[in-house]
Order: structure tokens, then sequence, then C-alpha cells
């Protein structure tokens, strides 16, 4: 299975490989995600090296909320999150309740 795993992240690595040498600065131009839908602008450094990290270990695409696999579709539009769908949901109706408190 994790074999498999790593098949499907192949593309997104690659990308974050290109995505992590243009941050750093060694790439003069902006490079052409094939995969990823990633908003280069605001996106840190460190969090990509973070989830290159984690791709080389094996951790990558894992909820830090309840530890499931985050679906492929939806690292591919945030390849960086740490959250799954339904805990990204189950944090904005907290953060919303929070705010609508606090007004
Ligand atoms: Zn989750």
């Amino acid at each position: 299975m994790a074999e498999k795993r790593d098949r499907n992240f192949a593309p997104i690595e690659r990308d974050l490989i290109q995505v992590e040498a243009f941050l750093s600065g060694e790439l003069d131009e902006a490079p052409k995600c094939e995969v990823l839908d990633l908003e280069l602008a605001g996106t840190e450094l460190k969090e990509v090296r973070r989830a290159l990290t984690q791709l080389k270990r094996g951790t990558y695409g894992v909820c830090i909320d309840c530890r499931e696999q985050i679906g492929i579709e939806r690292l591919r539009v945030r390849p960086l999150t740490h959250l799954c769908r339904h805990c990204m949901h189950a944090d904005e109706v907290r953060e919303r309740a929070i705010s609508a408190r606090l007004r």
C-alpha cells in the first residue's frame, strides 16, 4: 500500500521540488506545476520543505487531527494542508463560532 501511495505522490513531489527551487532563489522563473494548483504568492519555503521531508519519510498527506489519509484531489489543490476535508470543516465551524462570540 505504501508503494501505491508513493506513486500517487510522485508528481506532487516533483512539483514541490520545483517550487522549493523557485522560492529559495535557484530558479528565476516561476515553475509550471504539473499537478499542483498552488498559489506561489504567500507560499512559505519552510512549509514546502516540511512537505518534502514528509514525502521522504512517508508521512505526507496524513491529517494531523484524525490521522486519516488526505484525499489526493485535495492535496493537489492544497498540497501544504495539515487537515483532511472533514477536519478542516470542523475547524472552520469552530473558528466561526469563536469569532461570532467575540463580536
Ligand atoms: Zn482529519
